[in-house]
């Protein structure tokens, strides 16, 4: 008996439109359709006039519902999975299937499409080529910390999920950690109705909704750090020691001097050759 296939369907995000013709014929052929949430997605299969079997797979079944479809897959069937929106295993727990079935040798493929963190930095204008996707901020208090710590030193432009309820505390959390004038690309109800992708700071963004009540779906993507405030930071940690503290420093980290030279060379963005003239000028002053 051959097994069958998992296809990775992504869906809208919102306009109904937004789906690939190949996904429609898979969700049409497919022996079984995995869902995030079976009375959702059926609102998108009777608008296409689909009619297949569905199971639900989400958050709370993942791992015993997992087992069950790789169970359907090994004895031939052919399963799409789909999520509420978008592309799944993107913020959704697709993962844990696509790694179960990969583990069962089961054939894996990927029908690609919508997917919200895409569309947001496609139209935010902000720097693309090098971007990092952070999901939702954790809910632990001290991950959370860590995350936003990390983001702080971010020179990548950053993308982020948020829920409107939880908004206005991201809002004000980022803007502590980035700045207040960090320009940020709110982009909300994409490609529905009232979708709109205003730029601004992150000053703005909290004063906005300090008025507004947050509604809909939101996309945060953040610009990254500026290489002027790289650069500013990495200047003001040279001048604040002298350069024999620095090499101190770097060796109590259990490097050789010439390591540690060569360490502060990059860290400093200064050439070896002046550092170590720095440092014999300063031992010869003594
Ligand atoms: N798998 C999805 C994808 O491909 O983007 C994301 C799923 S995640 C559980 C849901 C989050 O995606 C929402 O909380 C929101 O941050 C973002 N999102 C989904 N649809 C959106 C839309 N139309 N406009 C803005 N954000 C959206």
């Amino acid at each position: 008996m051959t097994g069958g296939t998992l296809y990775i369907c992504a869906t809208p995000i919102g306009n109904l439109q937004d789906i690939s013709a190949r996904v429609l014929d898979t969700l049409r052929e497919a022996d079984l359709i995995a869902a995030e949430d079976t009375r959702h997605s059926l609102g998108l299969l009777t608008h296409y006039d689909i009619r297949r079997p569905m199971i639900s797979y989400h958050e709370h079944n993942k791992y015993e519902r997992a087992q069950e479809i790789v169970g359907r897959l090994l004895a031939g069937e052919n399963v799409a999975l789909i999520t509420d929106a978008g592309t799944p295993v993107i913020s959704d727990p697709g993962e844990v299937l696509v790694k179960a079935a990969r583990e069962a040798g089961i054939p894996v493929t990927s029908l690609p499409g919508p997917c919200a963190l895409i569309t947001a930095l496609t139209l935010s204008g902000l720097p693309a080529r090098r971007f990092v996707f952070e999901g939702f901020l954790p809910m632990d208090k001290k991950e959370r910390r860590q995350v936003l710590e990390d983001l702080t030193h971010q020179r990548r432009t950053m993308i982020l999920y948020e829920a409107p309820h939880r908004l206005r505390r991201t809002l004000e959390e980022l803007s502590e950690a980035l700045g207040r004038d960090r320009k940020i690309c709110l982009c909300r109800e994409l490609t529905k109705i009232h979708e709109e992708a205003p730029l601004m700071t992150l000053d703005e963004a909290a004063a906005l909704y300090k008025e507004t009540e947050p509604r809909g779906e939101y996309v945060l993507v953040l610009e990254g750090r500026s290489e002027e405030a790289v650069e500013a930071e990495r200047s003001a940690l040279w001048e604040s020691r002298t350069p024999a503290e620095h090499l101190e420093d770097f060796m109590a980290q259990g490097l050789t001097k010439k390591e540690a030279m060569k360490a502060m060379a990059l860290r400093f963005g200064i050439s070896k050759s002046e550092i170590y003239s720095l440092i014999n000028k300063q031992a010869i002053d003594k």
